[in-house]
């Protein structure tokens, strides 16, 4: 028999981070404005109030200010902080920073760790992950063309990306160049540490998006002829592509864990209102329309949870889980979409309206689908791992 049961430190831990939510996440929802974040002020007096707590950082270790709780018990926190979209800057493991922290904490020298990490870490600084080009597909990164060329002391950076999410505002870049053209596809390109302010780094603008933006907006970006230290490369040259296996893994189990937690309360929102709203004399709750949907939706949720809380299990005992990853990332972006829609649907007029968060919640989902592999890359990747255990027996 399977021990679902969580360690009462944990339990706690997710009761603190609970009624954090309902005392002070929840109530002000509404001060955030899309594509800038909260006011700055009140963001910055959250995060203080949450350190204080002992829940920054779920997912950097204790030495870094974080919690050091391993990806099962972020898989269960990051539930709870993905009911809001303002929820995870507060509590210090927002993308892309977080992902970009743990890319640190794993190839950074200690020099690095210093400049970039630690500020980073502690929420004192933004940045940015620019792999992205608009020219050529981003489902298959071999083909970028950003170069960086070694002059001297330093590398010059030349190309341009887009959706570089969270650049405006940000303090550097780990950028993706193409540093040997002449060796193996998979080792072309190296990560590259850009402070933003270097010459030749240009924002061209924030790209009119269709879902919230998030703060610092989906760039478009320039590199012209920016020239950064010999230094600044991340982990080994040509290893650009392994970083960021390493870097999109973990980082797309957190968005999953945050979905569920979008697509909990959505559900929520959807019981509720048809148990009040009335309809042809009697509650929607009674229609069996409504109640296929939340079966439905209960069954998709609970399926998301349990292959979410397996792949974080895996990640935890060393597994680089890249079928369940990928599982999870198709199933988890479709599941969110199709309870917010269902959601909406129940609530009418109101749902649509931007008095409830499910319009957001709908425009945000229909991105999951896209960020950190489309949906069929993450089919293409599954089915062709299955079908290669296969290969030869029949
Ligand atoms: C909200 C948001 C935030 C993002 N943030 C960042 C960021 O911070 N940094 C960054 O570098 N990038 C970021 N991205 C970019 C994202 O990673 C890319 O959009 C994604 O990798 C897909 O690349 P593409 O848009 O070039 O689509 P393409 O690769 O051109 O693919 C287009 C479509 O083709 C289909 N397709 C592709 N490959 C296959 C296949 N093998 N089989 C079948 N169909 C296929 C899919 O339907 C896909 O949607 C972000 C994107 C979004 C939407």
């Amino acid at each position: 028999m399977i021990d679902f049961s969580i360690s009462p430190e944990l339990e706690r831990t997710r009761q603190s981070t609970t009624a954090f939510m309902e005392e002070f996440v929840y109530p002000i929802e509404s001060k955030m404005v899309e594509e800038e974040g909260l006011p700055a002020e009140l963001e910055s007096d959250l995060q203080q109030r949450v350190k204080a707590l002992g829940l920054w950082a779920p997912n950097l270790p204790c030495e870094w200010g974080g919690m050091g709780i391993g990806y099962v018990g972020q898989a269960l926190l990051n539930e709870i902080v993905g009911r809001s979209v303002v929820a995870p800057r507060l509590f210090g493991n927002a993308a892309p920073d977080a992902g970009n922290a743990e890319l640190l904490l794993v190839a950074a020298t200690p020099d690095q760790k210093d400049k970039y990490l630690r500020p980073l870490a502690a929420g004192e600084v933004r940045s940015c992950f620019a792999m992205t080009e608009p020219e050529v597909a981003g489902s298959d990164p071999t083909s970028l063309r950003t170069t960086a060329v070694r002059d001297g002391d330093n590398w010059i950076i030349n190309g341009h990306k887009w959706f570089t999410s969270g650049a405006i505002g940000s303090t550097f870049a780990i950028v993706m160049a193409v540093t040997d053209p002449t060796a193996d596809s998979r080792a072309r390109a190296s990560m590259i540490l850009v402070p933003t302010d270097t010459p030749g780094f240009k924002i061209v603008r924030a790209v009119p998006v269709m879902g919230s933006g998030g703060i610092g907006g989906h760039c478009e970006v320039r590199f012209e002829d920016c020239r950064v230290p010999v230094a600044n490369p991340l982990g080994e040259l040509g290893q650009g592509f392994k970083l960021a296996q390493a870097r999109l893994g973990p980082g797309r189990i957190q968005h999953c864990m945050r979905w569920i937690g979008a697509a909990q309360r959505s559900f929520e929102m959807m019981c509720t209102y048809a148990l009040r709203r009335q309809s042809f004399g009697e509650p929607l709750a009674k229609k069996q329309t409504v109640q296929n949907w939340i079966a439905d939706s209960a069954a998709e949720i609970s399926a998301a949870r349990l292959m979410t809380l397996n792949t974080a299990w895996k990640l935890d005992r060393g597994d680089d889980a890249r079928i369940e990853i990928s599982l999870i990332k198709f199933f988890g972006a479709r599941v969110l979409h199709d309870v917010i829609d269902r959601a909406i649907q129940v609530h009418g007029a109101l749902g649509y309206s931007k008095d409830m968060p499910l319009e957001m919640f709908y425009r945000d989902a229909r991105a999951a689908r896209i960020y950190d592999g489309p949906d069929e890359v993450h089919r293409q990747v599954v089915a062709q791992r299955i079908l290669k255990t296969f290969a030869g027996v029949s």
